[in-house]
């Protein structure tokens, strides 16, 4: 059997970051589900569909293929054969994810897609529903957390550093509304898995939490 991390938590606690870090420490594969829902946020947007509109998002979901590969270790997210990687890394498309991800028939297809690629590989996965919904009986939950602040902090340098013009505020409020339709919607709400551990990362660096999450994990399979 596959060993499988799964690590949930709200917008910009830094999920990406310690995946990724916790993946290659233990040489896993590591899995960004917001990417695939990022991609079908991206399809209805181009579609000249209301990412919120469900009938009109449901009708078109079949001609939408969203596949996973590979570059240099690096998750790259194709939409029919398309890479989007890039494309999907903006704040209307994290606000497209958030809506069209409180669609069931979304979920149900990027959870199945989600634990076919957990099959067979020892995984880290990060999203919202992973420890609840998609990884019921993963080796380890994490649910990482950080103040609202931080969060939006975080987000905002690593925009920056990527050139796109956004002001701090702007995220902050970008965020705390994600988080909230997130957490409230009735499909796969964004919540703490019962068996999940705590992490708050406000005060602690990335080598601090990848740390913690590792010892953790050992000691689990020991
Ligand atoms: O993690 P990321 O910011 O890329 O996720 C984008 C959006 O996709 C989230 O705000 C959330 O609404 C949705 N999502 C989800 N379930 C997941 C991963 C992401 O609903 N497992």
């Amino acid at each position: 059997m596959a060993y499988s991390i799964a690590i949930d938590g709200p917008a910009g606690a830094g999920k990406s970051t310690i995946a990724k870090a916790v993946s290659q420490r233990l040489k896993f594969v590591y899995i960004d589900t917001g990417a695939m829902y990022r991609t079908i946020g991206l399809f209805a947007v181009r579609r000249g569909i209301a990412p919120d509109d469900e009938a009109a998002v449901v009708s078109v979901l079949d001609e939408a293929d969203v596949t996973i590969g590979y570059l240099d270790g690096k998750q790259q997210v194709y939409l029919n054969g398309e890479n989007v990687s890039d494309l999907i890394r903006t704040p209307a498309a994290g606000d497209a994810a958030s809506k069209v991800s409180a669609i069931p028939a979304v979920r149900v297809k990027m959870v199945e897609l989600q634990q076919k690629l957990a099959e067979k590989e020892n995984v880290v996965m990060d999203g919202r529903d992973i420890g609840t919904v998609v990884l019921p009986n993963a080796t380890l939950k994490i649910f990482l957390t950080a103040s609202a602040e931080t969060r939006a902090m975080r987000r905002y340098l690593e925009l920056c550093a990527k050139g796109q013009e956004v002001t701090f505020e702007e995220i902050l409020a970008d965020q705390l509304e994600r988080d909230e339709r997130d957490m409230n919607r009735a499909a796969s709400p964004l919540k703490q898995a019962d068996d999940a551990i705590l992490l708050d990362s406000s005060e602690m660096g990335i080598d601090e939490v990848c740390d913690a999450i590792v010892s953790m994990f050992e000691d689990v399979i020991r």
